[in-house]
């Protein structure tokens, strides 16, 4: 994983939180984006807790560094709850954060990207913008259920977002959502939704947007970065054994990791 700042990074601190770090870890103490003491609950796998950014109700949002760097290790990156009414999913995050060490990869999650929309139970954020149709790459305007926001990237946990992710540059994202089912193959490397799919028990599909398919986070990463960026929906009540203990022992293996 390269973290050195490049040029596209250094125009997005001007609208994101992140300052001019050289290494996440650097984030500590650095301005606008301090790592926070991790709570007592939180266990051993937990390397570092950064707060990426803010939301609209000023909420922090909080990535969780997993794992080890090293030579041939990978970076892979968990996001979910990024619609506030997809509470469940935000368990397989958990569940990674919250056991042993983790080793064999380089691990971000970030259990709740919205978290104004997970306090009022709502899938946008507090100013009523569906965040997955937030991002600036096939950003078209839209209102209502699916709104895009009055402009592209006009929310800040999008930015928070946008700037963690190009100075992390995960070699794979998977944005985890409910309440469809299946592993969405339009992704740059099809065969790592195959894979996904198999491991997650869960079939291929080509997931639908509802309305107007742009501004997606995984459209705007494959657009700026050259990993691969995935959409998983997992139904609208998955079992709480799958998503705490199937789920992330399959992608942890899928990752190349262990405990
Ligand atoms: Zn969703």
């Amino acid at each position: 994983m390269n973290l050195r700042l490049g040029a596209a990074l250094t125009t997005l601190v001007t609208v994101g939180v992140l300052t001019a770090a050289t290494s996440p870890s650097a984030y500590a103490g650095r301005g606008a984006a301090p790592t926070v003491a991790a709570p007592a609950a939180v266990r051993a796998a937990v390397v570092d807790r950064v707060v990426i950014g803010y939301s609209v109700k000023h909420r922090p949002i909080v990535a969780y560094h997993l794992g080890e760097q090293g030579p041939g290790i990978p970076t892979m990156m968990i996001v979910s709850t990024m619609h506030g009414n997809e509470r469940q999913i935000q368990k397989i995050p958990e569940a990674l954060r919250d056991g042993r060490k983790i080793h064999g990869v380089d691990l971000w999650v970030v259990p709740v990207m919205n978290p104004d929309g997970l306090a009022a139970d709502t899938r946008q954020n507090a100013h009523g913008v569906d965040l997955n149709r937030n991002f600036p790459t096939h950003w078209v305007h839209t209102t209502g259920h699916y709104g895009s926001g009055p402009k592209a990237a006009s929310e800040p946990e999008t930015r928070a977002m946008m700037s963690f992710l190009l100075k992390v540059k995960p070699e794979r994202l998977i944005s985890f959502h409910q309440p469809l089912h299946g592993v969405d193959v339009d992704s740059r490397r099809p065969a790592f939704s195959h894979k996904v799919s198999r491991a997650l028990h869960l079939p291929v599909s080509h997931v639908k947007c509802g309305g107007v398919c742009g501004g997606t986070m995984t459209q705007w990463f494959e657009a700026h970065l050259p990993g691969t960026a995935i959409t998983v929906e997992y139904g609208a009540h998955p079992a709480s054994r799958t998503l705490r203990v199937q789920a992330p022992k399959a992608l942890l293996r899928l990752f190349g990791g262990h405990r």
